[in-house]
């Protein structure tokens, strides 16, 4: 049995090895692929209205490529409770993608320069979808409650990790050590309730 990430981020990978490394599926080592390492090279198009919305589109799209395999992808975001959600879905494309994530920082401050307290809540999010090789698709969407910053802290992590306040730390999520991140983030969270969800799926199919 064979697990195809359908993704091309080598930190996507490197965390669901990590959390997938002891998975058995009835009682067999599952091995852990990345698209290229299959040789998949596709353009999907990201047009779901929701985080779940796009990890099954790009699931699907792949196990088109590779019937027979379980093909997982993630699509994640954060979403700033004051400014209605965004940038949620167009996380990575806000402001343009080759934007540096400095700028896109400081301007989410800024937009959120007047709100105090509880209205600076925000969540990252992270859906994990699955397509069996029965053809069907099981799908997870999970939560990293936290708030905006002030300003942005700390060196690790990625993207908006420097502004996003992690209660009880009271530090950055790029503040955080990958270990400590990976225990209460959407991404580590959602890809654990994912590996728990196959697990049942094949212990009952058998
Ligand atoms: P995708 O899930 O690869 O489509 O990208 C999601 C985008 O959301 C990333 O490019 C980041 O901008 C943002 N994002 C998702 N998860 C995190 C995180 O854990 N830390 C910081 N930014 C994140």
């Amino acid at each position: 049995m064979e697990i195809v990430f359908a993704t091309g981020n080598n930190n996507k990978m490197h965390e669901i090895r990590r959390i997938y490394s002891d998975l058995k599926i009835n009682d067999q080592k599952v091995e852990i692929y990345s698209m290229k390492e299959k040789g998949i090279d596709i353009d999907i198009v990201e047009d779901g209205k929701t985080f779940a919305e796009n990890a099954i589109i790009k699931v699907k799209a792949v196990a088109a490529c590779l019937p027979g395999s379980i093909i997982l992808a993630d699509d994640s975001g954060l979403e700033i409770d004051y400014i209605n959600k965004e940038p949620g879905i167009y996380s990575a494309r806000y402001m343009g993608e080759d934007t540096p994530y400095h700028e896109k920082n400081l301007n989410l401050i800024d937009r959120v320069k007047d709100a105090v307290g509880e209205e600076r809540s925000a969540r990252f999010v992270c859906a994990v979808a699955a397509a069996l090789p029965d053809g069907s698709v099981i799908h997870t969407t999970q939560t990293m409650e936290g708030r905006i910053a002030y300003e942005e802290r700390g060196n690790n992590g990625f993207g908006y990790d420097p502004i996003f306040l992690v209660p009880p730390y009271e530090q950055t999520s790029a503040e955080l050590s990958e270990d400590e991140k990976n225990a209460i983030s959407h991404r580590g969270k959602a890809l654990r309730a994912m590996r728990k969800m196959l697990e049942d799926y094949f212990s009952k199919a058998g």
